[in-house]
């Protein structure tokens, strides 16, 4: 049954997660005839159903922004196609500065909001604490908001992508797992499924956390790792939590957060962040806690005490959740996108960096402009696959060198 060729496609994407759901709408649209999207589990049922989906525009690394206005202006479009929602609520990030060290950095952050016309404006503290009022602003030095960012929910986006998709012709293969990739003298031809094999000349490996998995069979690594990314949720509290309460980025606390239905959402940076083997991993992503379970208390105490300066009532409010999953990290913070030189037809569309939800439009948008070979709507270059030479991605040195890269992220989400 394996062995038996089910069907011929122009381009498969395998992993419907954001990236994969939304590269497969964007060669779809695109007038790819056959676009044939696969996952082994159903859509967006991957790490992306655990993602805090903070869709923060301003980024120290430049290169990632015109790929998150890409993913905004892809939402209108898709949710006006689809008639889904995908979440998306715009109520703005605050960006505070309690340091000097970060007055500087938040300013730099302002003039690439200006650069890249992205709205911000200057609070004064008055204006913060009522916006935010269980914020401890005693140490803060100054505040930038940015109005337009929105959080939204990843599950939604990547069936809602899925959907678009749908519409524009290709095919969604659920419950189908890519067994094999298979070439002929550096060439794809297609890939081997649990249900048969599908010939193809290009094929997407979009699979997230599994991506090296795949492509390792054909000898090309992928400079990403599977890393633990943790957050927690407090319990309700609707006066403090707000349903327009602004996400907030707190590079003095290594934190950020965000609402969640009355409740906040925060997540803190660890300094040691766990990472997987792939093969470790649970192929299908639950709530079991990734890691030691006392982490859970361990970090909080560990590496959230500056963040309960900023929130003296933390310890009354309660906590309901706490939530652990996987990104997947490059050491130098930046996506893996594009082929693979001297293999024809392979793309990676990985390596999250723990910013693929926000800039899983602009990653889809590149691949397909890569595969038509058309001009590219922004640079690529950061993006290459064979931007690092001689790495084991699945050795425990390079993988520990990926998680640095999460432990030292700044940015939100
Ligand atoms: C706790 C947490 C918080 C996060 N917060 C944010 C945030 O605030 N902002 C942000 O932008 N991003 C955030 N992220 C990152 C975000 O979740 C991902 O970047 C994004 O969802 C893209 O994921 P993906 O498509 O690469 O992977 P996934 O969603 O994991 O999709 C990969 C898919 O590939 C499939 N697959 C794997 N192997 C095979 C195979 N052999 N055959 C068929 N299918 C296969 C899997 O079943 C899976 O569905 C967060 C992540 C976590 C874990």
């Amino acid at each position: 049954m394996e062995n038996n060729v089910i069907d011929s496609v122009d381009a498969i994407v395998i992993g419907a997660g954001t990236i994969g759901c939304a590269t497969a709408w964007h060669l779809a649209k695109r007038s790819v005839n056959k676009v044939l999207l696969i996952d082994r589990n159903t859509i967006g049922s991957g790490n992306t159903s655990k993602a805090a989906s903070l869709m923060t525009l301003v980024r120290t690394k430049e290169e990632l922004i015109p790929l998150i206005q890409e993913t905004y202006k892809n939402i209108d479009e898709i949710e006006q196609e689809t008639g889904e929602k995908t979440g998306k609520n715009k109520v703005g990030t605050l960006h505070i500065a309690s340091s000097e060290e970060s007055v500087v950095n938040l300013k730099k952050i302002v003039a690439i909001a200006n650069k890249h016309h992205i709205k911000n404006k200057e609070i004064g503290i008055e204006e913060v604490k009522k916006k935010v009022t269980w914020l401890d602003t005693s140490s803060i030095k100054k505040v930038s908001f940015m109005e337009d960012d929105s959080f939204l929910d990843a599950y939604l986006l990547a069936n809602a992508f899925a959907k678009a998709a749908k519409l524009k012709g290709a095919t969604v293969m659920q419950n189908t797992e890519v067994i094999e990739l298979l070439s002929e003298n550096n060439q794809i031809t297609g890939v081997k499924t649990t249900k048969g094999i599908i010939k193809s000349s290009i094929v997407i490996d979009s699979a997230g956390a599994w991506s090296n998995l795949l492509s390792l069979q054909l000898n090309i690594p992928i400079p990403m790792a599977p890393v633990r990314s943790i957050y927690w949720i407090t319990e309700k509290n609707d006066k403090l939590f707000p349903h327009d309460h602004p996400m907030i980025v707190m590079p003095d606390a290594m934190a950020y957060s965000r609402p969640e239905n009355g409740a906040l959402l925060f997540g803190l940076r660890e300094e040691n962040s766990p990472h997987f083997h792939p093969n470790k991993l649970n192929p299908k992503p639950n709530s079991d806690f990734l890691g030691p379970k006392d982490d859970e208390w361990d970090i909080l105490e560990n590496y959230g005490k500056d963040f309960i300066n900023y929130f003296p009532e933390f310890e009354e409010i309660g906590m309901k959740n706490c939530i652990t999953g996987i990104s997947t990290y490059t050491p130098d913070g930046y996506y893996t996108v594009g082929p693979f030189p001297n293999f024809k037809g392979f793309y990676a569309a990985t390596g999250c960096a723990g910013a693929g939800v926000a800039g899983s439009g602009g990653i889809g948008r590149l691949i397909a402009e890569m595969i038509l070979k058309i001009p590219l709507f922004t640079s690529a270059e950061k993006f290459r696959i064979d931007r690092f030479s001689d790495f084991d991605p699945l050795s425990e040195n390079f993988r520990q060198k990926c998680a640095d890269a999460r432990s030292k992220k700044k940015d939100g989400g």
